[in-house]
């Protein structure tokens, strides 16, 4: 293995995702990753690469090359057959010290939320965490501050530059690591100037996934790379996985959400009966403001919005959502917003496609059975 310095930035190269499995099966995080990354790597002129991490899991490795991995590095071990921070942060750590990618992505998972910060501690550099956006070339970086920030046009134009322990650093190379701080009062990008690799943890959900290209998964690469591992590396034993009996609700993977806010506080059960009944007539799912999760109405699954899930349907019903901006960041890029609120000032209506001002109650059933009557007529 060869020597590792975290601060010799000119020996790393290639941006790395790593890509969650559970049950052999990749996570969609995986796939949203790979496409950004495949964004990040050309923008610096290098690999993406997966690291895969599992027992005997090269059959799903060639599907990340659909999407835009170069490479996907495999690690197959019996212990690496279940996630344990032990195992895992051994082996990407191991493979990392070897490799020396420049940029480290990961998925804000639970997995991954555990993951990231041990690797980032034992490789003595940066992590920056739940991240909403991603840039390399400055050029990107500019117009999204210029669309997404409040931020004036000539300051914009002077940050190829910032002051590392009084030096002047050029951050051309840096990835810009965007995330909301302060209850998503404001947004802060962060740069890791003087370690590498860079790490990210990136809120599942938020990265648009590339379509998938058959002809470059079976190009992708398949390696193997060295690695140790034995029960000695582990601190700590898994005797048993105890999955929760609930299913939980797939708000990131689908296409219809109707979510319902406090506007159903007069009638809570038959609120969500309407959007329920809304949603099936759609094939979609039902979610909710944290207000309705807070109040006990639905489980935590079910919050959209920055403390929630970030979704990008095709289409979003909001039912009695005033559309506060920790509720907007989590769906304001679905596909197509529809708002029914009873006051015509509330803030949803500014990002609505479409705008029903009513009372939920009476304008939801309608809804529904305008959808069935135009199914029927089909
Ligand atoms: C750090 C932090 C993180 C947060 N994270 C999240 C998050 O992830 N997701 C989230 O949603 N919120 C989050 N919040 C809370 C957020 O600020 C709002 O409080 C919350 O989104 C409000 O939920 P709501 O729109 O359902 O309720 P309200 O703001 O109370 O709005 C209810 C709306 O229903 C309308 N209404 C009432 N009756 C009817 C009716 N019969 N028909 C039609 N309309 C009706 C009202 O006009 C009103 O606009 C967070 C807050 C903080 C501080």
């Amino acid at each position: 293995m060869s020597e590792f310095n975290s601060s010799a930035i000119e020996e790393f190269k290639d941006v790395w995702v790593f890509c969650e499995q559970r049950d052999g099966k990749l996570m969609p995080t995986d796939f949203e990753l790979i496409s950004k990354g495949r964004d990040l790597a050309n923008e610096l002129g290098v690999d993406l690469c997966g690291i895969l991490l599992g027992d005997d899991v090269d059959g799903i490795a060639k599907e990340l090359g659909g999407y835009g991995a170069d490479k996907v590095y495999v690690c197959n071990h019996p212990l690496l057959k279940v996630y344990t921070t032990d195992g895992y942060a051994k082996v990407i750590c191991d493979v990392i010290r070897d490799l020396k990618p420049e940029a480290f992505l990961i998925g804000a998972t639970n997995i991954g939320r555990d993951l990231g910060p041990r690797c980032a501690a034992r490789l003595h550099t940066g992590l920056c965490a739940d991240c909403t956006h991603l840039d390399i070339d400055m050029g990107n970086y500019r117009e999204f501050l210029k669309e997404a920030s409040t931020l004036p046009a000539e300051r914009i134009d002077k940050l190829d530059t910032a002051v590392v322990l009084g030096q002047k650093h050029d951050v051309s190379r840096d990835l810009k690591m965007t995330r909301p701080a302060f209850g998503g009062h404001l947004m802060a990008s962060i740069i890791c100037p003087r370690f590498r690799p860079c790490m990210a943890t990136v809120r599942p959900g938020v990265m648009k996934k590339n379509a998938f290209d058959q002809a470059k998964a079976d190009a992708c690469e398949i390696v193997h790379p060295a690695f140790t591992l034995s029960e000695s590396d582990f601190e700590t034993e898994v005797t048993e996985v105890v999955k929760a009996a609930k299913k939980l609700v797939d708000l990131i993977g689908a296409d219809y959400i109707v979510s319902v806010g406090r506007g159903i506080s007069k009638d809570v059960e038959g609120g969500i009966k309407l959007a329920e009944e809304l949603a099936a007539e759609l094939g979609g799912v039902v979610g909710g403001s944290r207000a309705t999760i807070d109040s006990g109405w639905l489980s935590a699954d079910h919050q959209v919005g920055q403390t929630g899930k970030t979704v990008h349907p095709k289409v979003y019903i909001a039912l009695g959502i005033s559309g506060a901006i920790q509720h907007k960041a989590g769906m304001q890029d679905s596909e197509c917003i529809i708002a029914v609120n009873k006051n015509d000032t509330a803030p949803i209506f500014e990002i609505a496609d479409y705008g029903i001002c009513g009372d939920l109650f009476k304008v939801t059933p309608l809804l529904t059975e305008a959808i069935r009557a135009a199914k029927a007529s089909k």
